[in-house]
């Protein structure tokens, strides 16, 4: 794989970077995951816009360069890394300095998606929003770094906060389902605001499900009907598994079936999804 880093394309066995740089000692890095579908990049816009408001949070939004720049380095590395397969581009701010990395997106095995995960609450908390907002997304998280490090046989781990209130997982955003109604945490709780999520949320009012988005208690995950993650990489992840209690049988059905059976279909025709491209 061809890769941008800090100005210029290198194949993957040279893409080094200079460990006494500045920006690699004071070890700032800012990110986003980006996936494609038939070779375009997903949703590239609402990605950029997070990764801007995490710059400017940090003071670095001038080492970002403008939306469209990045849309044509980003395709440039489509063009030059021709694959049979879907590609998974982490867009890393560096400090000042900008990177691009490629690989292949990862094939979610079919089990995934027919029998759920199993998924346990992490020993470690997400501290409050007021003192990390959880839109900042970076790299090595101590939280989120440590909960990744716990995983055992579980697909992610969920994060409480200081309050009890579930937040999301180290790399995924939660979704509960009770009594017909689509629950997920707020922003508030110290969440970041995932793309996924926020097309998921849009779907789930396309098809008129009743939805709350709310302060969520940790013990609500426990007593409910039905649980799913979602992240770019995997979409809508179900849970078959909360530690020991079991939530799907068989195979999952319910919402979280409904919107997985739709959210391909719904997410490609989205106009907002492919803004810019
Ligand atoms: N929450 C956290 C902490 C994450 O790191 C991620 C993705 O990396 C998500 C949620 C899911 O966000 P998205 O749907 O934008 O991939």
């Amino acid at each position: 794989m061809q890769n941008f880093i800090v100005n210029q394309w290198l194949p993957d066995e040279d893409s080094s970077i200079n460990i006494k740089s500045d920006w690699f000692v004071k070890g700032l890095f800012l990110y986003e995951v980006v996936r494609t579908y038939n070779r375009l990049p997903f949703a590239l816009k609402k990605h950029y816009d997070r990764l801007l408001r995490c710059a400017e949070y940090m003071g670095v939004e001038k080492a970002l360069p403008g939306f469209d720049r990045l849309a044509s380095l980003v395709m440039e590395g489509i063009e030059m890394n021709r694959t049979n397969s879907e590609l998974r581009i982490r867009i890393v701010l560096a400090g000042q300095n900008l990177l691009l990395l490629y690989e292949e997106l990862p094939v979610i095995s079919k089990d995934i998606y027919e029998l759920g995960v199993k998924v346990g609450i992490s020993p470690f908390q997400r501290p409050s929003e007021n003192i990390i907002p959880g839109k900042l997304k970076l790299i090595g998280a101590p939280w989120s770094f440590l909960s990744k490090t716990r995983l055992g046989e579980c697909y992610d781990l969920l994060l409480l906060n200081e309050k009890g209130e579930l937040c999301e997982g180290s790399f995924t955003n939660v979704f509960l389902v009770k009594e017909e109604t689509l629950i997920t945490p707020y922003e508030a709780s110290g969440i970041l605001p995932g793309i996924t999520r926020e097309n998921v949320l849009n779907l789930a009012s396309a098809l008129e499900m009743k939805v709350e988005i709310r302060k969520v208690m940790a013990w609500e995950a426990f007593v409910a009907d039905e649980i799913f993650l979602t992240h770019t990489s995997a979409g809508i992840v179900p849970v078959r598994r909360l530690e020991s209690k079991v939530l799907i049988e068989e195979f999952p059905d319910g919402y979280t079936r409904i919107l997985m059976d739709n959210f391909e279909g719904y997410v490609m025709t989205r106009e907002d999804n492919w803004k810019g491209i």
